[in-house]
Order: C-alpha cells, then sequence, then structure tokens
C-alpha cells in the first residue's frame, strides 16, 4: 500500500521533516527523518498556547461553525511488523492549520457518503437527510451514516512542529460473518488505502473527555492503552517530550508513565519513538508493554495492562492517593474493566478503599475514559 515514490516525494518537498523517531525510519525513510537530537525536543515554528480546546470548528449538518475542511495526505504507512495482529497504519495529514488540543479527535467523511447529515454540499443541493445514506449499526439496526471519529496522533503542533498537520492511527476493520462472508468497515478501510496527494473531508475537533489540564506540564500521568488507544497519548507525549512548547523552556517537569498493551511484538506501535524517548528522558519517562500473546503473567495467562498494573500495585495505588496525578483510560471497554478489577483488589489486599479515591479523582477532573 505504500507508494514509496510519491511518498518521498511529497516528504522531501514537505521540507526536513522530524516526523517519527521510529516507523518512517524502519520503512527506509531514514534519510529523510534527522536523527533525534539528545533532549529530542523541537522548535516549534507557530504557538498555539493559550485559551480553551477549539470544539467543532467544521461539522456536517448544524454542527460546525464551518463545513468540513479537506485533509490532504502527506504520508501513510502500514505501522508494526510482518506478525502484527491487526493492520494499522499511520497517516499523517495536511489540514491548513486548523486549530486542535491533544486528546482531541477529527472526524472523516466516508467516502461514499460526501452527503451525510447535511454537509454543505447537501445543504445546497437541498438533499433530505432521509436520502443522505444509511448503515447498519452493532445491533442490525439501518440507521442515518455519520462521520466516523480518529483520535488526532500528534500533538497540536503536529510531527512537522508548524501546526499545519495531524497524525491518524487507524485499524482496517474487517470480519467475518457467520456464513464466512467477509465484511470490511467502511471508512477504516477507506483511510488505510489512501495514497500520498489524496485529500478526504474532515470534521472537528471533537471531544473533551480526554483533553489535559492548564498545569499538566508539572503534573504526573498515568495512560493506559489497547491497540490503537494509545493514539490521543502519543499526542501527549509528542507535546511533553517532541515539542519546544512556548512558555515552557525547561520542558516537561512532571512524570510520564505508559503502560500499553499489544498482541505481539510484531503489534506494537510507535516502538521505537517510545524506546528513543525512554532512553532520552529515564527520569521522566515510564514505558510498560504488556504483550498478550507472547508474554504471560504470574498465573501463567497472557499478559494484559492490567498485569503490569498489578506488578506495580504500590506505585499505581500511590498515584491513585496523590494530589497530583492525572489519569487517561483509552481503547478496548474489556481493558477498562478489567483494570478497575485489579486496582480494586488492590486496594482491598490493603485496606483502601479505590472505588472512594477514583470517586475523588473524577470529581476533580483528574480521571479520564474513552472506551468502545
Ligand atoms: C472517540 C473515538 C475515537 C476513535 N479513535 C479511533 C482511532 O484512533 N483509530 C481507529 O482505528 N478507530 C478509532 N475509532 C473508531 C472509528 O471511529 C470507527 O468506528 C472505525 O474505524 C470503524 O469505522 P468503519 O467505517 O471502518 O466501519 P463501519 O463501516 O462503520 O463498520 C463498523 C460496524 O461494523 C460492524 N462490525 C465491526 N466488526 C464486527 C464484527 N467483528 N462482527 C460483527 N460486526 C462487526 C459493527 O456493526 C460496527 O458498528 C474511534 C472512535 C471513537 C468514538
Amino acid at each position: 500500500m505504500l507508494d514509496f515514490a510519491a511518498q518521498t516525494a511529497a516528504l522531501a518537498a514537505a521540507g526536513p521533516l522530524p516526523l517519527v523517531v521510529g516507523g518512517l525510519a524502519a520503512a527506509g525513510l531514514a534519510s529523510l527523518v534527522p536523527p533525534p537530537p539528545a533532549g529530542l525536543r523541537e522548535p516549534v515554528s507557530v504557538s498555539l498556547e493559550g485559551g480553551k480546546a477549539p470544539l467543532n470548528t467544521h461539522g456536517v449538518g448544524r454542527g460546525g461553525k464551518f463545513p468540513p475542511f479537506q485533509g490532504k495526505v502527506l504520508a501513510i504507512e502500514r505501522m508494526g511488523g510482518r506478525d502484527a495482529e491487526r493492520d494499522v497504519s499511520r497517516i499523517v495529514i495536511e489540514t491548513g492549520g486548523v486549530l486542535f488540543h491533544e486528546g482531541q479527535s477529527f472526524g472523516v467523511v466516508p467516502p461514499s457518503q460526501p452527503c451525510i447529515l447535511g454537509n454543505a454540499a447537501c445543504r445546497t443541493a437541498r438533499i433530505p437527510f432521509s436520502q443522505q445514506g444509511t448503515k447498519i449499526n452493532s445491533k442490525g439496526q439501518e440507521v442515518p451514516e455519520t462521520v466516523r471519529l480518529y483520535s488526532i496522533a500528534s500533538s497540536r503542533y503536529g510531527d512537522r512542529h508548524d501546526g499545519k498537520t495531524c497524525t491518524l492511527c487507524v485499524v482496517r476493520v474487517v470480519w467475518r460473518d457467520e456464513e464466512g462472508k467477509v465484511h470490511r468497515g467502511v471508512c477504516s478501510n477507506y483511510l488505510c488505502d489512501l495514497k500520498v496527494g489524496d485529500t478526504i473531508q474532515m470534521t472537528g475537533p471533537s471531544g473533551t473527555a480526554m483533553l489535559l489540564p492548564d498545569d499538566h506540564m508539572q503534573r504526573r500521568i498515568v495512560c493506559v492503552a489497547t491497540g490503537t488507544g494509545i493514539a490521543p497519548f502519543r499526542a501527549f507525549w509528542r507535546r511533553l517530550f517532541c515539542d519546544q512548547v512556548p512558555g515552557h523552556p525547561h520542558g516537561y517537569q512532571g512524570r510520564f508513565w505508559l503502560l500499553a498493551g499489544f498482541a505481539n511484538p510484531d503489534s506494537e506501535l510507535f516502538t521505537e519513538e517510545l524506546r528513543t524517548i525512554q532512553a532520552a528522558n529515564p527520569d521522566r519517562f515510564r514505558l510498560d508493554v504488556a504483550l498478550s500473546l507472547t508474554q504471560t503473567n504470574k498465573r501463567g495467562g497472557p499478559e494484559y495492562v492490567q498485569d503490569r498494573i498489578e506488578e506495580s500495585g504500590e506505585e499505581f495505588l500511590a498515584l491513585l492517593a496523590s494530589d497530583d496525578a492525572l489519569f487517561y483510560f483509552c481503547g478496548l471497554k474489556r481493558m477498562y474493566t478489567s483494570v478497575m478489577e485489579v486496582v480494586e483488589r488492590l486496594g482491598a489486599e490493603r485496606g483502601i478503599d479505590t472505588k472512594a479515591l477514583i470517586t475523588k479523582l473524577k470529581k476533580e477532573h483528574r480521571w479520564h475514559v474513552e472506551t468502545a
């Protein structure tokens, strides 16, 4: 799927690209990606600090101030190795400077339904809502088509540090029904099959559940992810460790702990980038990766992120009881359920009421969950 020559040309035209530390480099684009500086933080060419997170500046129907904007694919690459469990693509998109904050998502208008929910073209053409396309939902019901949301996997400055791009991390949805017929998710397949130079219609930014508070540069941050649930956390770590954020000359002063779950080593996402940041920031960046198909937990079962939390139970509980730590969870709902079970058990073993601690954390806007 990688149009190597075209991608190389586009990257070269885009100027020097401190795009990623791993990933593209692994794909042979290392010559275009300067080696990361010791501290990893790169100057940004514009200040996007101050103010609240923008919300739905671009949308469909009555949902946005402006109609969807056009995103242009600058780079697209399949992530992971040959034995990856899922087909995941990283897509770097030129946004023309549409503002967003870390933790938000962009919507993508599915290709076959350019008129979903009455976007500008539909409004002009007066196409009724009922004729704008439908889809079958998980309950087998026919419902109106909608934009699909994708977590933004770059900081507000984008991977080129100029505020003009965003990165998405998309898993190709494919499943087989009871009769063995293969079905493909409309939007994820569309995105994973894009080529450099293609344009897409986008909405957003949306979401306030995963935002960082104003004083995040000083806070301890715990992020727990499975699979592409890591995407919003890449936005976090790019901001904290890769951008020279205006107004923060000394950079991030807190501690960042990422617990990520994947199936096997080939399914890991952003591995090289993570290891490089970890090596450059040993006191501030902690990474725990659980690989469910290739690692076993102490009971001999598959190793999941909740097992990693259990192994560091004292530290996790101390953060839970602290006055400053922020918690973020993104990925599978069952991961979150299992983490909650482990945390409750860890607390019960030590006579700590973790439910009360989590209630307090929620009240203080320090507990953030985005699961599906
Ligand atoms: C806030 C938010 C952030 C998100 N971020 C990301 C992200 O960063 N990366 C990412 O890849 N995705 C992300 N998603 C999911 C994304 O929005 C889409 O839902 C996903 O890409 C599927 O869209 P699709 O058009 O490909 O599939 P569709 O054509 O919409 O098909 C999906 C539907 O197919 C059916 N289906 C799927 N699998 C099966 C199965 N095994 N058996 C039976 N039926 C099935 C279900 O009815 C499901 O609703 C996010 C979702 C939300 C809400």
